[in-house]
């Protein structure tokens, strides 16, 4: 299948008249002999990078992937545009690996996919020595790098190939495409002489859209009813029940919803997929388990009800939604108890303090995304280090937030934090003391005379509402944290201190409502001093941490005991 240039291959294998975005450039590069990395987001159309290279020089193009799952269905498509395609991997016989590997040395294969693990076999590199090959294309690229999260350690032997083959034109794909990934892939590679295509990670027809979680599942249902009824869409929760509970609750709500996740049966996930790819209107339910190679073009909605992990996570997961370049909607609810729960999973995983730390900082750009004042999409393309202009189109450019100093009410809380600390010696959840905050007298309060502090009643003038928004947004800046080891108890941090001594001003997002009844008593207007004692504990608590940091290497805020 050797004749013919890159267009004609295009429009006579694929049926496609023209290429999208940088594929031309990129194919022409490599059909020249280049190396390419190619950063390209998800959708956009990689495999034809290389597939159309493979058809148009002479050899066979060896692919290298980690998706072992999904080299069926592309060698299935593939031969079904009469391309001659093969796989090799562990799911295989063993007479059928003769058979693969005799095509390959015959000649009669247009590509070959391979997994990593297996490329690197004495067996298969001497395969590859008794055939032409093509090009390599190593697809999923970013699976090289370390601190990514899907690292394959079988990634970093895959530089060998250019040391053997160094004749052989390399092309590397992702959609992972932070300035730190790309250029380890590159030196993990070996690829410092190849050109890099760096396609725009803007996805112009999704709105973006982060509503602040109240009644998650009703707000959900609005959503669903008011802008996206019949429509085709995703929901992901963070657990399997949940995905059940969730799916359910919109069924009985007339909403064709399935549900979808990893403790479901094979056949069940299968029938519920193919359902979803199917049907128009069918809305899927699912943890992060689903949407891996999921190409469905008119997905009009993807919802999420938890907190993505991280900004990779959460640009992959909206980005199934509007691959038809119709508009799309991203939404998710967000509040409180989702930063609470993330942090708790980091603090409760089995990594190591890197691996923590890696993943502490991954969740904090997740934070500022959903804390921004800024438009979401500006936010979104400057992690992917590519700059853009104010979209006009996403709910903080249609509807800025409107930032308050929340200085004051952020001392107050951090108040009432150090004195229950201080003065009965126990530490509280936020329920508790958004309570005290707010002056209510109820059964725990009066059992701990709580009424009796300096504190009670000082936070009176804000809802209990605003006060968990405020809440989450200094749990989401590391200014207060929640213990998971002591009972998901609110505990100061290094960064309490600044904000309690005024030495900053603290803006937040939405201007809280003024309640009907107005009463601010004298006590909360006056500004609220931090006691000397508290110098002497901050101080302590910075060499206790130190010494304890450094003979068990425990996270760097626990503390308080
Ligand atoms: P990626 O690997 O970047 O996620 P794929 O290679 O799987 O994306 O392509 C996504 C979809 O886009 C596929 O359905 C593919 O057929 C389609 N596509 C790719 N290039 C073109 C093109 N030039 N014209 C039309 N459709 C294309
Ligand atoms: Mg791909
Ligand atoms: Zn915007």
């Amino acid at each position: 299948m050797a004749d013919g240039g890159a267009l004609e291959v295009l429009s006579r294998v694929f049926g496609y008249d023209q290429f999208r975005g940088p594929q031309q450039e990129i194919v022409e590069h490599v059909i020249g002999g280049g190396d390419a990395l190619v950063l390209m987001p998800t959708g956009a159309g990689k495999s034809l990078c290389y597939q159309v290279p493979a058809l148009v020089r002479s050899g066979t193009g060896v692919v290298v992937s980690p998706l072992i799952a999904l080299m069926q269905d592309q060698v299935d498509a593939l031969t079904e545009l009469g391309v001659r395609a093969a796989f090799l991997n562990s799911t295989q016989d063993f007479a059928r690996v003769r058979e693969v590997e005799r095509a390959f040395v015959d000649g009669e294969l247009d590509l070959l996919y391979v997994a990593p693990e297996r490329l690197l076999t004495d067996r298969c590199l001497s395969l590859l020595e008794r055939g032409r090959i093509a090009l390599f294309a190593i697809d999923e690229a970013h699976c090289v790098s370390q601190w990514g999260h899907d690292f394959r350690p079988e990634y970093l032997g895959l530089s060998a190939l250019h040391e053997r083959w160094p004749d052989v034109p390399r092309i590397a794909l992702t959609a992972t495409a932070t300035q730190a990934t790309r250029v380890e892939i590159a030196q993990r590679l070996g690829l410092e002489d190849a050109q890099h295509f760096v396609s725009s990670f803007d996805r112009p027809n999704i709105r973006y859209r982060i509503v602040e979680k109240n009644d998650p599942r009703r707000q959900l249902l609005d959503f669903l009813k008011q802008e996206h009824a019949g429509d085709s869409g995703i929901v992901y929760c963070l657990s399997r029940a949940k995905v059940e509970e969730t799916a359910e609750a919109l069924r009985a709500q007339g909403i064709d919803a399935m549900p979808y996740h990893a403790g479901l049966d094979a056949a069940t996930r299968a029938a519920n997929q193919a359902r979803f790819l199917r049907e128009d209107g069918v809305v899927m339910v699912a943890t992060i388990a689903f949407g891996m190679g999921i190409d469905k073009p008119d997905v009009r909605f993807v919802a999420h009800l938890d907190l993505p992990k991280s900004v990779e996570g959460y640009y992959q997961e909206t980005g199934r939604a509007g691959r038809d370049g119709l508009p799309a909607t991203a939404w998710m609810a967000y509040g409180l108890q989702d930063v609470v729960q993330q942090r708790r999973m980091i603090d409760e995983s089995t990594g190591d303090e890197a691996y923590k730390r890696r993943s502490a900082s991954m969740l904090e750009a997740m934070l500022g995304l959903c804390e921004t004042v800024e438009c979401r999409r500006v936010r979104l393309l400057q992690y992917f280090g590519q700059a853009s202009q104010a979209c006009g189109n996403c709910d903080t450019c249609l509807e800025p937030p409107q930032a308050w100093d929340g200085t004051e009410a952020a001392q107050k809380i951090l108040s009432a934090v150090y004195r229950l600390w201080k003065e009965r010696g126990q530490r509280f959840g936020a329920g508790h003391v958004i309570d005290i905050l707010r002056g209510k007298r109820n059964e725990k309060v009066e059992q701990h005379r709580h009424d009796e502090l300096s504190v009670f009643g000082i936070g009176a003038d804000l809802s209990e509402k605003d006060w968990r928004n405020v809440l989450r947004q200094l749990i989401a800046q590391s200014l207060l944290t929640v213990d998971h080891e002591a009972f998901g108890t609110l505990a100061l941090t290094e960064g309490s201190r600044s904000v309690l001594k005024g030495e900053r001003t603290l803006m937040l997002r939405r201007e809280p409502a003024k309640p009907a009844r107005a009463r601010e008593s004298s006590r909360a207007r006056s500004a609220v001093t931090l006691p000397p004692e508290a110098e002497a504990l901050f101080t302590a608590l910075r060499t206790w941490r130190g010494e304890v940091a450094r003979s068990h290497g425990v996270p760097a805020y626990v503390i308080f005991h």
